[in-house]
């Protein structure tokens, strides 16, 4: 089941607890979990870290497995290495013994005519609860050879309590937070709540999708009486959080359709010749994807409506030149762009090609990042202010409070995966708040992109607000890169490798892992290999150092050298993970391949194959877990993004996906996106006819889902306008 969410205790705070119950009960929602008796100091603090503030979080505290104690398993039934159930009587006193700081409790338990031995680790109070005799239900992991039969720190309940078709929770915890403590205060709040939860799921989807009733959903999940009452719970408490979150990512979508006042950038006849002339004196043709998301995304902006767009593509897919071709429509409109990306590596590769590019249009790109010097910097957002700068591309140095434009219409967010849902809308309502001198200015179409494939139920999730276009195909010519494994043993091979590459006029990147953003170790190892390659192995080549602690200029300089061929090999931190583009790079070498995600590795490798020399990467690994070896591998197999995509969901599930920071969103608490993607499709049935029937949600019957909504993911979508 999935792992809990590490909610903002604020996402689902009691507000949604109105209605059904008269006042003074529907506060019982929002009591705080230290009025429970036993729940103060370090133990709220527990509760805190797993986001439990109040009495229904606790509720939403859901079961990660469950615990089977209904087996009638004879002792000489149970069997090795699995977790079972068993009766039987303590035959023994138990006995005490202390080993330094650990305590170890052991006994023997008989079901005549076997007896299994029984240990408990530091847990010397339960020797007060094993009365000799009498008989008991255990739970735990058998351990069952030729030398031993026993069990270890088995959970027990006396017979006569026990209901033998008990399936216990097991719920996520946190360190120093047992079972039985969240268990006794789930089902101390249980009673009180139930009754007075309120049905955040309109009736008429609750009886189309036959989803069972909110009361029995949030008592049932915490004590099932069988199975098949864990799965019609778990079904409806998944399709209750996909569907709030999705209703969110409709309503932000219809907000920015309904800001009527976009700025339409329609071109006359002579600025159409200027597009064409433009699209002839590319170094290449368009291919024919690219040219039908640039017909998309051009029709989108001669309208009023705010253009929301998501361009994907996988990586060298040629996202960029689409960019421009955006952004010089909206300079020929007379209007303001600006494209923002992750790094600022990345933002001046963009600042360099775009005005590459845009050479001959009449029209330059200016650059804006946290490394701009104070009177550039002044001088650039006076130009902004009065609108004569009309192209920009920076870092999120974009959305800081001082950069004001004249007339922005257009915001290109580059690696939109890198941020959050909120800094998009916040680049898209920048210009909003710029209306000058008193006139209403339009929401500004947003453009965003991202090389991160994406199975196409998750873009659903992710960018729901958004529509999409997608690249699917790369430009002619190109050939698929190579992919190996290596360990530490092949170095000499490599090595050899890199000097051919060399030797035939191609570049190479060598890729360090980063540990921890900017951490001391990842910086140690790019400089270590660095040192290592440049006097050991090549001194005679021209090597160059790139990380993140560098300062901008000495970045800007190794990174000019390595686009203009001078640096040779290029070792370097994951700082060039995203964007970076040098078509005469051929071979990647990637050290401890074992500690990127699939994802990461297959955008690091998208550096490069970008032109039409034979590509090879190579995965370093020295891993001996076979399950990292099996993911490095898969790598090797599959080309597209996709493909990795999917399996990268399916090895490490979709909690780590991209990781919450990357995507922005809140992690789910129950809902796995990539088991439950059936419920996710009926979510999107039910979305399409909600949009049909009440598309701003103003009907009595749908004001628990918007209540519901704002308390479970209002902090995400902040400013959605509910
Ligand atoms: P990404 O989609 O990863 O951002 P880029 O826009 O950086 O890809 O493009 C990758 C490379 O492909 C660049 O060197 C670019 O000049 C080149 N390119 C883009 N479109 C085409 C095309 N239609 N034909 C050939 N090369 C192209
Ligand atoms: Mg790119």
């Amino acid at each position: 089941m999935n792992q809990p969410a590490e909610a903002n205790p604020k996402d689902h705070g009691a507000s949604s607890a109105v209605g059904i119950c008269p006042p003074a009960q529907s506060d019982l929602f929002k009591r705080p979990v230290t009025d429970l008796p036993g729940v103060a100091g370090r133990r709220a603090a527990m509760l805190h870290k797993l986001g439990i503030e109040t009495w229904f979080d606790l509720l939403c505290c859901f079961p990660r497995d469950f615990e089977d104690w209904s087996s009638q398993t004879s002792l000489a039934g149970l069997q090795d290495g699995q977790d079972q159930a068993f009766i039987a009587r303590v035959a023994r006193k138990p006995s005490l013994t202390r080993k330094g700081r650990l305590s170890i409790l052991r006994t023997v338990l008989r079901a005549d005519p076997e007896a299994i031995s029984a240990i408990w680790f530091n847990q010397p109070y339960l020797a007060d609860r094993l009365t000799v005799d009498n008989w008991y239900r255990f739970y735990g992991r058998i351990r069952r050879d030729s030398r031993s039969f026993s069990v270890q720190n088995p959970a027990f309940e006396p017979l006569d309590k026990t209901d033998p078709g008990d399936l216990k929770p097991v719920y996520p915890l946190t360190e120093g937070l047992s079972q039985g403590v969240i268990r006794q205060l789930i089902q101390t709040v249980l009673p009180q709540l139930i009754g007075c939860l309120p049905e955040p799921l309109p009736a008429w989807i609750r009886r189309d999708q036959h989803l069972c009733a909110v009361d029995y959903a949030y008592s049932r999940i915490h004590h099932p009486a069988n199975r098949e009452e864990i799965e019609l719970c778990r079904e409806r408490l998944v399709f209750e959080e996909l569907f709030l979150m999705q209703t969110g990512l409709y309503l932000l979508r219809r907000r920015r359709k309904q800001a009527v006042v976009g700025v339409p950038l329609c071109l006359g006849a002579a600025e159409m010749q200027q597009m064409d002339r433009f699209t002839a004196k590319l170094p290449f043709r368009l291919t024919d994807a690219q040219q039908r998301v640039w017909s998309e995304i051009q029709s989108d902006l001669q309208t009023e409506q705010p253009m929301s767009r998501l361009l994907q593509g996988d990586v060298g897919s040629g996202k960029t030149v689409v960019a421009a071709l955006a952004m010089l429509q909206c300079a020929l409109c007379g209007s303001q762009a600006v494209l923002m990306a992750p790094t600022a590596i990345l933002a001046r590769q963009h600042f360099q090609t775009l005005n590459r590019l845009l050479t001959g249009t009449g029209f330059t790109v200016a650059l804006l990042t946290g490394a701009t010097p104070l009177h550039e910097r002044k001088i650039l957002l006076a130009g902004l202010a009065d609108g004569e700068i009309k192209l920009l591309v920076g870092t999120h140095a974009l959305i800081e409070d001082q950069v004001r434009f004249a007339g922005l219409a257009l915001a290109i967010t580059d690696e939109q995966h890198r941020f959050g849902v909120r800094q998009r809308i916040r680049l898209g309502s920048a210009a909003a708040e710029d209306a000058p001198s008193g006139q209403p200015a339009g929401e500004p179409h947003v453009l965003v992109m991202s090389a991160t494939p994406i199975p196409r139920s998750l873009a659903l999730i992710l960018y729901g607000d958004l529509d999409l276009s997608i690249i699917d195909q790369l430009p002619a010519g190109r050939r698929p890169i190579e992919t190996y494994t290596a360990a530490d043993a092949d170095r000499a091979r490599i090595e050899r490798l890199m000097r051919r590459f060399v030797q035939e006029g191609r570049q190479v990147y060598v890729v360090c892992p980063m540990i921890e953003e900017q951490s001391k170790t990842d910086l140690e190892s790019a400089i270590k290999t660095f040192n290592r390659l440049s006097q050991e192995v090549f001194p005679d080549l021209h090597l160059g150092l790139l990380h993140g602690s560098l300062k901008q200029k000495a970045k800007d300089l190794v990174m000019d050298e390595f686009m203009a061929g001078t640096v040779q090999i290029l070792v370097s931190t994951t700082v060039i993970e995203v964007g970076v583009d040098n078509p005469n790079a051929a071979l990647m070498v990637i050290e401890n391949a074992e500690r990127f995600g699939l994802a990461q590795l297959h955008q690091l490798r998208g550096r490069i194959g970008r032109g039409e020399y034979r590509s090879v990467c190579v995965l370093l690994s020295d891993a001996e877990d076979e399950r990292a070896r099996e993911r490095l591998r898969t790598l090797c197999h599959a080309a597209d993004g996709l493909t990795v995509a999917e399996k990268d969901l399916e090895l490490r599930g979709p909690g780590d996906f991209f990781g919450t920071r990357q995507h922005g969103l809140p992690a789910l608490r129950i809902a796995n996106l990539y088991r439950d993607s059936l419920i996710l499709k009926r979510v999107q049935n039910c979305l399409l006819q909600l949009a049909e029937r009440d598309p701003d949600l103003r009907l009595p019957e749908h004001q628990a889902a918007r209540r519901a909504l704002l308390a479970r993911f209002g902090e995400a979508f902040a400013n959605i306008g509910l």
